[in-house]
C-alpha cells in the first residue's frame, strides 16, 4: 500500500489527520522523498517552506 501524503504540507501521513495542519486531503501518488532533521539549518526546507522536522515529499 502506498504511502500517503498530506496535500497542503507535503509531509506524509500515518493517521486519518496531517500531524501538522490537521487537513486530511491526502495524496498517495507522489516522487522522491526527504528527511528534514533540521529545518533552521536545511537549504531545502527553507525553500519548501517547511518548519517542522519530518519526512516529506518533493513533489506531489
Ligand atoms: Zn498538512
Amino acid at each position: 500500500m502506498a504511502r500517503k501524503v498530506c496535500k497542503k504540507c507535503k509531509i506524509f501521513v500515518e493517521k486519518d489527520k496531517c500531524s501538522i495542519c490537521g487537513g486530511n486531503q491526502f495524496n498517495d501518488s507522489w516522487k522522491g522523498r526527504i528527511t528534514i532533521l533540521n529545518f533552521e539549518k536545511s537549504e531545502i526546507a527553507g525553500k519548501m517552506g517547511i518548519t517542522v522536522n519530518g519526512e516529506y515529499v518533493l513533489k506531489i
